[in-house]
């Protein structure tokens, strides 16, 4: 039975509940009464000084995804650019991932990292390597990082994780620091999630897949990983051992994307029911060619306008979860996502173990091919210029501003007044110490006009001020 405050996966992921989802909003999705009524309920208030939005169910929110109606399609994608000004501005968070192992216990089909692939290398980083790669990582600009491994607890025990995550912040090269660390690993037990929690780490990110359970477990025959409920728990058993910034994703093109789409907001329901806060950020990862994978293989591939509205209907529907997009998609695709909601990238990516620190790119560890190639300099760039915020910033972890305290900041609008100063702050370290002439110029426009748009006064002194400061070689404010 469908119970979003159960701890029980088919309880909160109800196949019924889903099937009936999808009839209903098959039903209805010409009811323009309907619709316009959903579209209405999901604009932002303006509600004293503070923008509030209520965001949708999985069942309204299903309605707008069958609607195919092409005006309501246009209302939709102005209604997400709406919401993402209110609450993200032109703010674009950077970050990159690291991997760190790509030993393997599972059998997951659709990855090349799997344990029935014998002939893909297989490679572990030292500590050693860790810092060569961070230490290149920092060289580039970057100050958030991923740690992405396969689970193996021979090979990639958690000590093995936390002796890494020490690493990566140990490391201060020249004006160089990683100052947020989130980790995508393996369904793990809270005693290890607290672990995890109590060595720093930002977000704990765990792509579902697919929320699919037959499907789920054809496409993980084997290893811990086949095991649905363990995996579909893991957010509840994280947030229990006191980690409040969970991220959610399913990969898409392994099952009918409706489906997915349903049980991914039912996921952020419960998680919202359960604990109070709802997921930090939405992944949307699609499958991409990979040694020994090949995407067409799956039947359930999306193409780039179904994308494009998923991305936008989640991000009306969870209006104060951050969106991510990585560099498995194309400059193009990237560009019209950002738009629609996103509100963090990738750039300059590696996805293979030790990918920042070879001479030659070893595509050979790689666990999917990246379609965005760009050097952070260039993605920066671009940003930019088509109007966005590059931010590196990591402040609200690091002022304890997580899970619900995070939410409440956002969802009353006062994170203007910490994430635009705090954007401009680290675009600032980026310009001055990673970036080109010509970005660094770019940039240098961008703040200044930035800063004049500034209202309260107070906040305008002290960010003047600081930014002097990084002029003169001074690192690390925050708002
Ligand atoms: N091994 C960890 C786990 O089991 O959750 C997580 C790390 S894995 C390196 C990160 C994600 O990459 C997976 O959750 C999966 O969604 C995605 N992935 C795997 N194969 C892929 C492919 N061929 N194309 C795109 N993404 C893929």
């Amino acid at each position: 039975m469908y119970n979003p405050k159960s701890l029980k996966a088919d309880e909160f992921i109800n196949h019924e509940e889903i099937l009936e989802t999808l009839d209903y909003a098959q039903k209805n999705k010409d009811n323009l009464e309907l619709i316009n009524k959903i579209l209405d309920k999901a604009r932002p208030r303006i509600l004293g000084s503070e923008t509030h939005c209520e965001g949708l169910t999985h069942r309204e929110a299903s309605v707008l995804l069958a609607c195919e109606d092409e005006e309501i399609n246009q209302k939709i994608y102005s209604l997400a650019q709406e919401i993402k000004e209110a609450f993200y501005g032109d703010r674009i968070v950077i970050f990159a991932p690291l991997y760190l192992s790509n030993y393997c216990v599972n059998g997951c089909v659709y990855c090349p990292y799997h344990n029935q692939n014998k002939h893909i290398p297989r490679k572990k980083l030292s500590q050693e390597e860790v810092k060569a790669e961070v230490i290149a990582l920092q060289d580039m600009g970057h100050k958030r990082l991923a740690i992405e491994a396969g689970e193996d607890s021979r090979h990639n025990p958690i000590e093995y994780i936390l002796d890494c995550i020490k690493t990566i912040y140990s490391i201060k090269h020249k004006n160089g620091a990683i100052r947020r660390v989130n980790v995508n690993i393996a369904a793990t037990t809270v005693e290890n999630y607290r672990k995890l929690k109590e060595a720093g780490i930002g977000t704990y990110i765990l792509f579902q897949e697919t929320y699919h359970k037959e499907s789920y477990e054809k496409l993980h025959p084997t290893g811990p990983k086949h095991n649905y409920a363990y995996h579909t728990e893991a957010m509840d058993r994280a947030m229990e051992a006191g980690i409040d910034d969970v991220g959610l994703g399913v990969l898409f093109g392994l099952e009918r994307y409706k489906y997915e789409f349903a049980a991914l907001l039912m996921h952020a329901e419960h998680l919202e029911a359960v604990h109070g806060v709802g997921p930090h950020t939405i992944s949307v990862p699609r499958v991409k060619k990979a040694d020994d994978i090949d995407p067409s293989k799956f039947d359930n591939g999306i193409d780039d306008e179904t994308f494009a509205k998923i991305t936008a209907l989640i991000r009306i529907s969870v209006p104060y979860t951050g969106m991510i997009v990585s560099t498995r998609e194309s400059q193009t695709v990237r560009e019209k996502l950002l738009k629609l909601g996103i509100s963090q990238v990738s750039g300059a990516s590696r996805t293979s173990v030790g990918g920042y620190t070879e001479a030659k790119r070893p595509h050979d560890t790689e666990q999917f091919d990246v379609s965005d190639n760009r050097s952070l300099d260039e993605v920066i760039n671009w940003l930019m210029r088509l109007g966005y915020i590059p931010s590196f910033c990591t402040a609200c972890y690091r002022e304890g501003r997580t899970g619900d305290r995070f939410m409440s900041l956002c969802k009353t609008g006062a994170i203007q007044n910490c994430c635009q100063p705090n954007a401009l702050i680290t675009l600032k370290e980026f310009l001055v110490d990673y970036a080109t002439p010509e970005t660094k110029a770019i940039g240098e426009e961008l703040i200044k006009k930035e800063l004049n748009k500034i209202q309260n006064q107070k906040v305008k002194e002290l960010l003047e001020k600081n930014l002097s400061q990084i002029e003169q070689g001074e690192r690390d404010f925050r708002f």
